[in-house]
């Protein structure tokens, strides 16, 4: 039987680039999406995944949608907690608001989709989650305190929950990507772009499908003994 992957921020850059490569695979991919009604829905009408509206960041959304794709499919075999925000602002800028924003997108919707799937997965003993983190969570970034703090939690999360859940055969891993080209990135100035690709030792900028890579390698079979590992996929920006 074919395995079901549930991808979070499947709408668009690596989340959407996740849901092409999974269904070419063979998967069974939901995904979700939360502005991006339209590309969701082309996306679902290239692919043939299945696409659910969810805010991450609240719980009853993402349970809803773990849910959904449970009933559609019979099941979640790997969880990807993709979606994200980013935020450039002086940390004495940061509002309460701001703070709780980011922490509420990026940290607490992985908690909510991890303790949405792992029922299941203990009673089958076996998945497989991954955390779509940051190079700025590993190593901090300025003007960026809330999101680096988002993603550093994402690899505590990792490094904890692959601990607690080993023992059920769970595998729980951390990916984070370096300087991607996504629309994330699309405020970036041309000046700043070569700036990053000359501190870049393979002197380019990724792509999509460089950190998809590594999501497809860790929910397969071959990484069977990999577990609460980081793994980079900057080009070397970070080592
Ligand atoms: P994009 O901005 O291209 O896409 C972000 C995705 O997250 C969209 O699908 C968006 O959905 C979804 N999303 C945002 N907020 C919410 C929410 N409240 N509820 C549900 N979905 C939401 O980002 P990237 O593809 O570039 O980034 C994907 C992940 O990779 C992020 O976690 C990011 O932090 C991380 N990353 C990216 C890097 C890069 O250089 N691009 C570098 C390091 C890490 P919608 O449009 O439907 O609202």
């Amino acid at each position: 039987m074919n395995k079901t992957v549930f991808i979070t921020g499947g709408s668009r850059g690596i989340g959407a680039f996740a849901v092409q490569e999974f269904s070419r695979q063979g998967y069974n991919v939901a995904f979700t999406y939360f502005k991006s009604k339209e590309k969701a829905k082309e996306l679902e009408s290239a692919t043939g995944a299945f696409g659910i509206f969810c805010d991450v960041s609240k719980s009853d959304s993402v349970n809803d949608a773990t849910r959904l794709a449970t009933e559609r499919f019979g099941g979640i075999d790997v969880l990807i907690s993709n979606a994200g925000i980013d935020e450039f602002a002086l940390f004495t800028d940061i509002s309460d608001e701001m703070w709780h924003k980011m922490l509420d997108t990026n940290l607490s919707s992985a908690f909510y989709a991890s303790r949405a799937v792992l029922p299941q997965m203990i009673s089958r003993k076996s998945g497989v989650i991954i955390n779509v983190s940051s190079m700025w969570g590993q190593v901090g970034a300025s003007c960026e305190t809330h999101y680096s703090v988002s993603k550093a939690g994402m690899i505590g999360l990792t490094k904890a929950l692959a601990k607690e859940v080993g023992p059920s055969g769970i595998r729980v891993n951390c990916v984070c990507p370096g300087v991607i080209d996504t629309e994330m990135n699309a405020h970036l100035s041309s000046e700043d772009k070569e700036q990053l690709i000359n501190d870049t030792p393979l002197g380019k900028i990724g792509k999509c499908e460089d950190v998809v890579n590594a999501l497809i390698f860790l929910s397969e079979d071959k990484s069977s003994f990999i577990t609460g590992q980081i793994f980079g996929v900057n080009g070397g920006y970070i080592i």
